[in-house]
């Protein structure tokens, strides 16, 4: 690596949605010491295994340092010559709507921003969605249709402030350890606290729990509606639902026929476990519920959100301290993502596709000629490009080939594709084996912006290398891309800084208050020292979201939903329950957390868990190599033995790919089946077959 300077360096950590402070500092020698940032308020100082480990990441061995067109270096203009014609000729023969990007939660706010101004306010197409659909698009839709806006509404100091944790979904110790680790802390500190998991696995999170609910695959809404139910019953709801909640009786209504014997049949659960959780809820009042991928991953996961929110609008345990539903993202930017309108359903700032925002967002632009229905989400997108309807595709800091359910057809539809680009700063993810069209992003370190984690807060990443080779930022590709196809008056950009100065502006567009997202507030400020901050941020700052109520529907009201629950799953006969997720020290498809031998020495290869009870069952040995099988898919991988893991399930870890292990990409055995609202993939409810290999 080539040290710019040895100063120390305020970033952000470029992994997780915990969204940690970070001080780097390039030494002499070449290396980057890596410590956490005492003064960042996500983290103050602390770091986990992955964000201590990035100085071991920074190496240029499999590093893309130069354009390549069909494997052969390029210039810069002819590769950019070469995308803007092709999508301009694509666009021109077969409409707006034949091309599309294909995004990531790893993209910084401001490269987020202008691929989505390029494509919805110029090319004409909404057709631009990123890995974010596979992470909390459930948790979007649930918001917006409770509380009329995408609002995470509280922050992590109500995870220590809070007398009741109930982690939903999330093995939090793995995949957010530093909130994790300020939740024990805070546990620490007032023992009387209660920490509570509902998972069907024990996860490493259940160690330190006060109660672990190991709930059947996909029984949360029937746990959540007779929470609802039993709450109802307990005379818990309040004057906050009366006065700032529509839809009380309906969704309590609804809720009626579930109690506690029909709970224990759709859960699996003890009528003890059941009766404690419910208790426990009624009588405390500062509750937190966190949850993350255990919800959104799912056939119904949006339910699955408005059934958690639904017992906090009740009980009015949101817009106080130590209170309220917490989605935690997965990914760094996935919160920025959103903000600007980086799902093929949303616009900018927070905007839908309506009338009056299209016109709105295309005045404000000066746009060309503005998308004005939803594009395609993640899955259809790549259904429609295997049915020959995506001409053009571009793909930035991702990799679908392994991260996309039916992930096999995802890899026949890219290379039936005729013509595809990927930005990235590597060209060995299995999903840059397939590009006409290769472009040398500038990763993490190389390059400066913003992101937003899981509390609202937006962070510097800041540059502290000089980009390697030909790297440049993904908003200087973009940005270049427009330019030349013609759109060069709206894509002025030189520095990040104006871009999100445009952002900035048009979060507080007409907006007077009424949406969530407007950050206007820092116009002004300088973008190069810029504090960690938590939107909104409008010249009156607002203390806490929902403290009385103010939701951001028409009539400022939240909304209860009558939930269903869906009939219990019950595998067809032979086959078992794939769960698949993530591990402590790897990152995705590890294009950064494969480069540290530390990291790597948690789990060396890919492995399936499995009770032993089932192993038996299926005459499998520990430690022996299992196949995995779903239609043409397999995956062959590792027996770990454990009861940890719930009878008629598997858990298969997502990071393996093609480069690391050639039969890991487990996502090839997920059913491409999604939320019909949301959108979100079903990725950790699949049916497989598992035997001996
Ligand atoms: Fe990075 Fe998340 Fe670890 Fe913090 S908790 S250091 S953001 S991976």
């Amino acid at each position: 690596t080539q040290a710019a300077a040895a100063i120390t360096v305020r970033t952000t950590c470029p992994y997780c949605g915990v969204g940690c402070g970070i001080l780097a500092t390039p030494q002499a020698d070449g290396s980057v010491a890596i410590a956490g940032d005492p003064g960042h308020p996500a983290n103050f100082g602390r770091l986990c295994s992955k964000g201590t480990a990035l100085g071991e990441t920074l190496s240029l061995t499999d590093r893309l340092l130069r354009p390549r067109i069909e494997g052969r270096e390029a210039h810069w203009d002819e590769a950019l010559d070469l995308v803007a014609g092709r999508f301009r000729e694509a666009i021109q023969a077969f409409g707006p709507d034949s091309v599309a990007i294909y995004g990531s939660g790893q993209l910084l706010t401001e490269d987020y921003y202008v691929a989505n101004k390029l494509m919805k306010g110029f090319v004409g197409s909404a057709n631009i969605d990123t890995n974010s659909r596979l992470c909390m698009a459930s948790s979007v839709a649930g918001h917006k249709r409770a509380f009329g806006s995408d609002t995470v509404p509280g922050n992590y100091e109500d995870l220590e402030a809070a007398d009741l944790v109930v982690l939903v979904g999330s093995n939090l110790a793995w995949c957010h350890p530093v909130l994790h680790q300020r939740l024990l802390a805070a546990k620490a500190r007032r023992p009387q606290m209660r920490i509570m998991l509902i998972d069907p696995r024990r996860t490493v999170s259940a160690e330190l729990t006060d109660l672990h609910l190991p709930i059947q695959p996909d029984g949360d809404i029937a746990l959540f509606v007779g929470l609802l139910r039993h709450l109802a019953a307990a005379g818990a709801a309040t004057d906050f639902a009366s006065k700032y909640v529509v839809g009380t009786d309906g969704a309590v209504a609804a809720a009626a026929a579930w109690d506690i014997a029909r709970v224990t049949e759709a859960t699996g659960l003890a009528p003890t476990d059941l009766e404690t959780f419910y208790r426990w809820f009624a009588e405390t009042e500062r509750v937190v519920t966190v949850y993350s991928q255990g919800v959104n991953q799912s056939a119904t996961g949006t339910d699955k959100v408005n059934a958690i929110i639904n017992c906090h609008l009740l009980t009015g345990r949101i817009g106080r301290p130590g209170m309220g539903p917490f989605s935690v993202t997965g990914q760094p930017n996935a919160m920025g993502g959103r903000e600007v309108g980086g799902l093929a359903n949303m616009l900018a700032a927070h905007m839908d596709f309506s009338p009056e925002t299209i016109e709105r967002v295309g005045r404000f632009w000066k746009a060309e000629r503005m998308a004005e229905t939803p594009g395609l989400g993640a899955v259809d997108l790549f259904a429609a490009m295997a049915a020959g309807r995506i001409k053009a595709v571009w793909i930035m800091g991702t990799n679908p080939v392994v991260s996309m359910p039916d992930a096999d057809a995802v890899r026949d539809a890219l290379k039936a594709c005729p013509f595809v680009v990927v930005s990235d700063m590597t060209e060995r993810t299995d999903s840059a084996q397939l590009a006409h069209v290769l472009l040398p992003a500038a990763p993490w370190g190389e390059k400066d912006g913003t992101v937003t984690n899981s509390e609202r807060r937006i962070s510097r990443q800041r540059a502290f290398l000089a980009p390697a080779g030909q790297a440049k930022p993904d908003w200087w590709i973009i940005t270049q891309v427009a330019r030349r196809m013609g759109f060069g008056a709206a894509f002025p950009y030189e520095t990040p800084a104006e871009i999100f100065a445009e952002h900035a502006r048009l979060s507080g567009f007409e907006n007077e208050g009424r949406r969530d997202f407007d950050i206007s507030g820092l116009l002004g400020e300088n973008y190069d020292l810029l504090e960690p901050v938590q939107w909104p941020v409008r010249e009156k700052s607002v203390e806490r979201l929902f403290a009385d109520g103010g939701f951001y529907t028409p009539d400022g009201k939240a909304r209860m939903l009558p939930i269903e629950p869906p009939p219990v799953l019950n595998p067809a006969p032979g086959r078992m329950v794939l769960n698949t997720g993530r591990v402590r020290d790897h990152w995705h498809t590890m294009t950064r957390t494969g480069k540290t031998a530390r990291l790597s020495a948690h789990y060396a290869e890919p492995f399936v868990e499995i009770h032993p009870e089932d192993a038996r069952r299926l005459n499998i040995r520990k430690a022996s190599l299992v196949r995995l099988a779903r239609g043409d898919s397999e995956t062959v991988v590792r027996a770990l033995l454990s009861e940890r893991q719930r009878k008629g399930s598997v858990f298969a870890p997502m990071h393996w790919t093609g480069q690391f292990a050639s039969k890991g990409r487990i996502d090839a055995l997920v059913a491409a089946k999604v939320d019909p609202v949301s959108a979100q993939p079903a990725l950790k409810m699949s049916e497989v077959t598992v035997e001996p290999w």
